[in-house]
């Protein structure tokens, strides 16, 4: 194991070990490194790597890890065909002058007496709870099994997966979970889909539908600046936009409590009119709501989210 590699031009170290991944880091912190870790499940696209250009912002040492995790997989989604693209992955995250990469095999990480998973908070039971019952078990288990191994004093995740990033703020709280979460907000195609490793199942006439996903979130956050604030009229324009461009089934297209995920009362606070825009990345705690859409498109299971900000900027 090299000790250090943090520059541009070093190969990043690659570790499949979790004791090794645990020594590295810890030496790292010990030499006052602040480290940063950006979890994810490889076939890196540019989403990935501005979660990872964040995370350099942050700290000293990036490590990313590549994981495709079984369980938090259902018995009839695509873990088999995950696409798995390693040596693309390591060369991207080279570019990106990552420190540290950490790519543990399944028997690594759930050796055969594996029993102990985590029962995740109250955010994790709506939506994607419901239509996938034991994923946030799964996902909150792998990830507090990473912050153990590569304890960073950040992590950073992806506002694309809206939920996901609500559950793991609750479970580091809840847990008291030395590590702070970033989340950044999602990165798009210029066509408005949201980057994602499975947009690669979509053929041309595929992503012509998987695009209503973001045309009906644009339509719903611009109804709700021109003053439609009825929980229900916003709602039902997103089905509309869904139903119209024929996905295949919608799981879910809601509008909610942004902390929560509940369902909010009928009618949403109007936007208000700031007259200088504010300079920071605005956060869920200025959001009034979340739209939410789960959708099916030839097999891929599509997810996108848009936060409804009362101020206008
Ligand atoms: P995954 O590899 O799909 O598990 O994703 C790893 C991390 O990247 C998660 O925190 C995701 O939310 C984030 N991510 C995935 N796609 C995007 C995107 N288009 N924009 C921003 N973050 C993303």
């Amino acid at each position: 194991m090299r000790p250090e590699a943090s520059d541009q031009d070093s190969q990043p170290l690659v570790v499949t070990s979790s004791s090794e991944a645990r020594l590295w880091t810890r030496s790292s912190l010990s030499r006052q490194r602040r480290v940063a870790l950006v979890p994810t499940m490889g076939a890196l696209h540019r989403g990935h790597l501005e979660l990872v250009r964040r995370a350099k912002g942050l700290a000293d040492d990036v490590v990313v890890s590549l994981f495709v995790n079984p369980t938090q997989f259902g018995p009839s989604e695509d873990f088999a065909r995950y696409p798995r693209t390693l040596q693309e992955d390591i060369a991207k995250l080279h570019a990106e002058g990552v420190a540290m990469i950490f790519a543990p095999t399944v028997g690594d990480m759930y050796g055969d007496r594996f029993s102990t998973t985590l029962n995740p908070p109250q955010v994790a039971l709506p939506l994607e709870g419901e239509f996938r019952t034991s994923h946030f078990s799964g996902v909150c288990t792998v990830v507090l099994k990473l912050f153990q191994i590569i304890p960073a004093q950040v992590a950073v995740f992806g506002q694309k997966d809206y939920q996901q990033s609500r559950v793991i703020i609750d479970m580091v709280a809840d847990l008291n979970v030395d590590v702070v979460i970033d989340v950044m907000p999602t990165v798009r195609d210029p066509d408005g889909l949201a980057l994602s490793s499975r947009n690669r199942y979509l053929s041309a006439a595929d992503r012509t539908r998987a695009l209503s996903l973001s045309r009906a979130l644009d339509r719903v956050e611009a109804l709700y600046r021109s003053g439609q604030c009825e929980v229900s009229v916003l709602q039902d324009e997103m089905r509309h936009i869904l139903d119209e461009a024929s996905v295949d089934a919608v799981d879910y297209a809601v509008i909610v409590d942004p902390q929560t995920l509940l369902p909010l009362s009928h009618v949403l606070s109007p936007v208000t009119f700031q007259s200088s825009p504010k300079p920071t990345r605005p956060t869920t705690d200025d959001a009034v709501a979340v739209a939410l859409i789960a959708a099916h498109v030839s097999g891929t299971r599509l997810i996108d989210n848009r936060l409804l900000f009362k101020s206008r900027r």
